[in-house]
C-alpha cells in the first residue's frame, strides 16, 4: 500500500468514524425506554421493549466498528496495515475503501466464519 492509498483510506477511516458517532448518539437517543405507563397496554409494552433491545444491539455493533476503526486509524502509519494477519497478504485496496477496518483478506475472513 503507498502513501496515496493510506490517505485515501486515512480519510476513509475519519469520515466513517464521524458517522458511526452520529449515528451511536442517535441511537442512543432512540435506545432509551419509553415504556406507556398504563396497565392495559402490556402488547404495546412488550412491542416496545423488543424495539429496545434491537437498537441495544444495532449500538452494540456501532461501537465494537467505532473502536475497529480508530484501532485501524491509529494503526494506519504501522508496516503492518493493510496486511492479513493470518496469510500475511495484502489485503486488496478495494476492500480496505469499504471496510478500512479489516484486518483479514476475503478468504481469511471467509475461513474463520465457516
Ligand atoms: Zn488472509
Amino acid at each position: 500500500m503507498d502513501e496515496t492509498d493510506k490517505i485515501i483510506i486515512k480519510e476513509q477511516i475519519i469520515s466513517d468514524i464521524e458517522a458511526l458517532k452520529k449515528q451511536i448518539k442517535l441511537l442512543e437517543e432512540k435506545a432509551k425506554p419509553m415504556l406507556p405507563d398504563c396497565s392495559q397496554c402490556d402488547l404495546e409494552r412488550s412491542e416496545t421493549l423488543i424495539e429496545v433491545e434491537l437498537m441495544h444491539k444495532i449500538l452494540n455493533g456501532s461501537r465494537i466498528r467505532l473502536a475497529k476503526l480508530e484501532n485501524a486509524l491509529s494503526q494506519i502509519n504501522s508496516p503492518e496495515f493493510g496486511i492479513c494477519i493470518v496469510c500475511e497478504n495484502d489485503i486488496p485496496l478495494e476492500r480496505m475503501k469499504i471496510r478500512p477496518e479489516s484486518i483479514r483478506c476475503v478468504a481469511c475472513e471467509n475461513a474463520k466464519r465457516n
